[in-house]
C-alpha cells in the first residue's frame, strides 16, 4: 500500500503547494483521497495516470478539497476518455456540489453527455462503504464546511490510514489513531486559532497520546513550513509513503 502525496497545500497554496489530494494505492484499487484543484497537474507530474483512479474520497465542500473534480469530468470526457463507472464519495450534497461546479465552469458542456456513470456515496458520521478494495468509515470532525465536514479511516488488507479531513483538534484522533499505520493530519497553523483546523501546537501537546506508527503532517500553511526543526515529518507534493 502507497500514498502519494498531489497537493500538501493549505487553501492558499502556502509554500506554492497544491490544494489538498492524495493518492492511495494498494493490491486491490486507488483512490484520490480529495481532489483540491490541482488534481491534474499533480497527477501528471507523478507520472500517475488519471485514468487509474478507481474511486474519489472527498472531506468536505471547500474549493481546496473538491474544487478539481470538474477537471476530472473534462480529462474523462476529452483526454483518457473513461467509460468505467466513478464513484465519488463524500458527504450529502456531494453529487449536486459537483455538478453545479462543473456546470459554473464549463457551462456549454451541460448538453454533453459524460461517457461514464458516477455513483455518489454519500456519507455521515459513523457510515461505512467500500470502494476499490477498501473499507472505508468516516466520523464527523470539527471544521466549518457545509453540510459538515468529514474524517476517515481507509483499511486494506495491507494497512491502515487515518486521514483527519480539515478539522480543529478532536478527541477522535486520539480514539481512532492507536495501532494505525499512518494518520495524515491536517496542521495548517503554528498556533491555535479558531477552531477550523489544528495547530502544530495542538499536535505538540497530543503527540504521546496518538498511537500510530507514523504521523505526518499536510495541509500546511505559512508558518508551519518555516519552521526550521519540525518536530513532525511534513507532507510535500510529490512524497511518496510505504505502507507496509
Ligand atoms: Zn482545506
Amino acid at each position: 500500500m502507497k500514498l502519494t502525496v498531489i497537493g500538501s497545500g493549505d487553501a492558499f497554496c502556502s509554500g506554492g503547494a497544491l490544494h489538498s489530494c492524495n493518492f492511495v494505492e494498494h493490491a486491490g484499487g486507488r483512490i484520490l483521497l480529495e481532489c483540491g484543484t490541482g488534481v491534474l497537474a499533480g497527477l501528471k507530474r507523478n507520472g500517475i495516470s488519471p485514468e487509474a483512479v478507481d474511486a474519489v474520497v472527498v472531506s468536505h465542500l471547500h474549493g481546496d478539497h473538491f474544487g478539481g473534480i470538474p477537471f476530472l469530468f473534462l480529462e474523462y470526457l476529452y483526454g483518457q476518455r473513461r467509460q468505467r463507472p466513478l464513484t465519488i464519495i463524500g458527504p450529502p450534497t456531494t453529487g449536486p456540489r459537483s455538478s453545479a461546479l462543473y456546470a459554473a465552469l464549463y457551462s456549454e458542456l451541460q448538453g454533453v453527455e459524460l461517457p461514464f456513470r458516477i455513483d455518489y456515496v454519500e456519507m455521515s458520521g459513523g457510515s461505512r462503504t467500500q470502494a476499490a478494495g477498501f473499507d472505508i468509515e468516516s466520523f464527523l470532525v470539527p471544521h466549518n464546511a457545509e453540510p459538515f465536514s468529514l474524517g476517515y479511516s481507509l483499511t486494506s488488507p495491507e494497512g491502515t490510514i487515518l486521514f483527519s479531513g480539515d478539522s480543529s483538534w478532536t478527541e477522535e484522533f486520539v480514539a481512532r489513531s492507536e495501532g494505525i499505520d499512518l494518520f495524515l493530519c491536517e496542521c495548517c497553523t503554528l498556533e491555535p486559532g479558531p477552531p477550523m483546523h489544528t495547530s502544530y501546537h495542538d499536535l505538540l501537546g497530543n503527540r504521546a497520546r496518538l498511537g500510530c506508527k507514523r504521523l505526518v503532517v499536510t495541509h500546511l500553511g505559512e508558518d508551519v513550513r518555516r519552521i526550521q526543526e519540525s518536530a513532525f515529518e511534513r507532507a510535500y507534493d510529490g512524497m511518496v509513503i510505504d505502507i507496509a
